[in-house]
């Protein structure tokens, strides 16, 4: 038996059909793509963790992905070897009192602006149209709108899987700057903490409101893309360079660039991760070469590209 067949005999007899194998990410993802995981784990409670983290240390070398939502991630057609751990819903709550906002890391982030603006809570508007998750939300920083999580963000609940704790960690331990963090795939976000401003509730509404249809006009749903492909380069946007270099429309087999917003390539019927890699790397050297500027991916590849 090898060390990831003993793994899964030993996962499935602590947390029986919660663990499944050659699941399709495709179907985990926002962008409909990409190949089935190894195992997919789904976590109920900390000790579930607990027990991961003692299985994993006693075979060795088998890779871990957190997901979350699968709104950033582009997993290749051959898929990932290896475990994905996915938190459920009991880690979907929120909480926190007076000043104080505190998200489980299964949370979808428009729920947390929600809540935050109901309970007169400033700062969290920008995440009213993110389609992820808070754990994702954390380890991407992720933003918009000139707000991003590192904002009002005090601390993060993480489990660390190699040692097996869960510890309390500040967020500037985190070093979220534009786009990321330092938290690896070993490193499982739980929850998160944010101190937030008091303002008015529905002022904080009409600004939320104002974001949600700013966004509803200008980029297309969280329909079989992840969002932004490519990070701002400083003093300029990506969207503006890939439509400026005429790319606007451009395909790779089923991927395109959209047509609404040219930061955002859409997989079509039929696409595979192959051609989303190929359309991105195809736009990448042609900004280049026009603009001599090197674009990077704020999406993530997770598997085997060629
Ligand atoms: C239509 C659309 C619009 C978008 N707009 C924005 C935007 O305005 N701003 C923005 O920043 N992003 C945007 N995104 C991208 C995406 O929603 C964000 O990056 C989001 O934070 C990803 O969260 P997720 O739960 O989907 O993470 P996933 O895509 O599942 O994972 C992203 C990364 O986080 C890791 N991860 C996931 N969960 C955890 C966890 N619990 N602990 C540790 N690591 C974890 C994964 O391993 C991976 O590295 C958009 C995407 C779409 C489809």
């Amino acid at each position: 038996m090898s060390a990831f067949d003993r793994l899964i005999v030993a996962l499935r007899r602590e947390m029986g059909d919660r663990v499944r194998t050659n699941v399709y990410l495709r179907d985990h993802t926002t962008y409909r793509v990409g190949g089935p995981a190894s195992v997919l784990v789904e976590i109920e409670v900390l000790s579930d963790l607990e027990f991961l983290s003692r299985a994993m240390a006693e075979e060795g070398g088998i890779g871990v992905l957190p997901l979350g939502r699968g709104s950033n991630l582009v997993v290749a057609d051959g898929g990932f070897r290896g475990v994905v751990v996915r938190l459920g819903p009991r880690f979907a709550s929120l909480s926190g009192e007076g000043t104080s906002l505190v998200a489980g890391a299964a949370a979808p982030m428009p729920q947390v602006a929600n809540r935050a603006a109901r309970r007169g809570l400033a700062g969290m508007e920008f995440a009213i149209a993110i389609p992820g998750s808070i754990g994702g939300g954390v380890r991407m920083n992720a933003g918009a709108h000139g707000g991003e999580v590192a904002d009002h963000l005090t601390t993060a609940m993480v489990f660390h899987l190699p040692s097996g704790e869960l510890m309390e960690r500040a967020a500037a331990s985190l070093e979220l700057s534009y786009r990321r963090s330092t938290l690896s795939d070993e490193e499982i976000v739980v929850a998160a903490r944010w101190e937030l401003p008091e303002d008015e509730p529905d002022e904080i509404k009409r600004r939320t409101e104002a974001n949600r249809k700013h966004r509803a006009e200008t980029q297309p749903g969280a329909v079989q893309n992840a969002g932004s492909v490519f990070k701002n380069p400083p003093g300029d946007h990506a969207g503006r360079l890939v439509e400026a270099a005429e790319l606007k429309g451009f395909a790779v087999g089923g991927a395109r660039v959209s047509e609404l917003h040219a930061n955002f390539f859409i997989a079509g019927q039929g696409a595979t991760a192959r051609d989303v890699h190929e359309l991105v790397r195809q736009v990448r050297a042609r900004v280049y070469e026009t603009f001599g500027v090197e674009l990077e991916t704020e999406i993530r590849f997770v598997g085997r590209f060629e």
